[in-house]
């Protein structure tokens, strides 16, 4: 299952740095992960200081 990220994101861009395979994109209120190019490494969510990104 893809990574999502939450409403609790605060746009600091520091996953989509992270992300190997460039999934992560700015909204225009929050990060998006593209779900079918989401590797599921959970990269982002060791990285966000917010805890957004997750299983869904
Ligand atoms: Fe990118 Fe890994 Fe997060 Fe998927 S789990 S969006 S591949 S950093
Ligand atoms: Fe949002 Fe967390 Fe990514 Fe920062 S690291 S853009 S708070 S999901």
């Amino acid at each position: 299952m893809a990574y999502k990220i939450s409403d609790e994101c605060i746009s600091c861009g520091a996953c989509a740095a992270q992300c190997p395979v460039n999934a992560i994109s700015e909204g225009e209120s929050k990060y998006n992960i593209d779900p079918d190019a989401c590797i599921e490494c959970g990269a982002c969510a060791d990285t966000c200081p917010v805890g957004a990104p997750a299983q869904a």
